[in-house]
């Protein structure tokens, strides 16, 4: 089976062919980083306008590193939410023209199931497992009882882990997008040079908060200006870093441990973290659970595990119609017509 995969929920147009949910043919990634730099972070109205002028061309792309015929393609899959709803409709219109001209099946996929799908591409796993769901817009415990049964079971109540580390990232004056920037600012410093609040959430073990973290590093920044100092901004972004990881890993192997999980994955663009990679894999280790995560190029958005995910949906006997819409505040598991 041959999915022609379209991804554009965000700040990424992407395009890729996947066969069997599993042998990426190609995956065309065309960022906006640049266009949003100026601006500190993503625009939506220059998103949407970006990734009509850019679609046509990635997807061509997609087909052609491919080497297949168009005639070869099984279905088309595309992510209908949630995300920014202008830069959705773009992918999802898309997708709509090529299923129809192709006369092949239509399949809209949820944004975080691919995120967790990028886990198939490159390692065997296979549900059950646990998954921690790290991005820009989520922070959540996924139990994935089946490919396409999947429970949360724990949440942020405020913001998502990539958010906090984009923020913080801003207030330390190391641009956008800030994750990366802080993974490598954070290899120069000490982490223990301050202490950050590790936020547990009163009574639910699972869910997670990091306005706490980020305001704590805002109030540290201040009084360090106010008292005419410098700051040390690697050591910041070290202390601030082993906070968020901490907490992200505890939370992980207690769920593991409570809910019998033997493997543990993670998904999104802040899996793409290297201390929390490198804590995870110790800690998961130390606990008899073994750890998956995807290449860095499959954490961050893409349209490779949109394929991935689609493979199980269409599996499944999922299909949407060509009224398929665009969803920026879908649920997971949530039907879409
Ligand atoms: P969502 O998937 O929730 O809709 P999104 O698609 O914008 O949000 P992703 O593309 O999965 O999010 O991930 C982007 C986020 O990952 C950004 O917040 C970015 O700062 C963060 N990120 C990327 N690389 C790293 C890294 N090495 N360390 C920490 N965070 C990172
Ligand atoms: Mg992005
Ligand atoms: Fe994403």
């Amino acid at each position: 089976i041959c999915i022609l995969a379209v991804e554009t929920s965000c700040d990424e147009t992407a395009a890729a062919v996947v066969k069997n949910g599993k042998t990426v043919l190609s995956n065309v990634i065309s960022s906006q980083i640049e266009l949003h730099t100026v601006y500190g972070g993503v625009v939506p109205e220059l998103a949407s306008r970006n990734h009509i002028e850019k679609i046509n061309y990635v997807i061509a792309q997609a087909l052609s590193d491919a080497d297949i015929k168009v005639s070869e393609i099984d279905a088309v899959a595309v992510t209908c939410g949630p995300g920014l709803v202008g830069a959705l409709l773009v992918g999802v219109a898309h997708a709509k023209a090529f299923a129809y001209a192709l006369k092949k099946p239509l399949i809209g996929v949820h944004h975080i199931e691919g995120h967790i799908a990028a886990n198939y591409i490159e390692h065997d796993i296979k549900p059950p497992f646990l998954c921690l769901v790290v991005s820009g817009g989520h922070t959540q415990l996924a139990a994935v009882k089946d490919y396409t049964d999947i429970e949360i079971i724990g949440k942020t109540c405020d913001d998502a882990a990539g958010e906090a580390f984009d923020k913080v990232a801003r207030s330390i004056g190391l641009g956008y997008p800030g994750g990366p920037k802080i993974d490598a600012e954070a290899k120069k410093g000490d982490p223990y040079a301050i202490v950050f609040p590790k936020a547990k959430v009163a009574k639910s073990e699972y869910d997670f908060s990091f306005s706490g973290v980020k305001s704590a590093v805002l109030n540290y920044l201040n009084s360090v200006n106010m008292r005419g100092k410098a700051v040390n901004t690697a050591d910041v972004a070290a202390s601030f870093q082993k906070s968020v990881v901490e907490v992200l890993v505890e939370h992980t192997v207690k769920a593991a441990h409570d809910y019998g999980f033997k493997q543990a994955a993670m998904a999104g663009g802040v899996a793409a973290n290297s201390l929390l990679r490198e804590t995870m894999k110790k800690t998961c280790d130390e606990n008899g659970i073994k750890l998956y995560y995807p290449s860095p190029v499959y954490c961050t958005d893409n349209a490779a595990m949109i394929g991935a995910a689609a493979y199980y949906d269409f599996l499944n006997g999922k299909r949407s119609g060509l009224d398929l819409n665009a969803f920026p505040a879908l649920k997971l598991g949530e039907k879409v017509e």
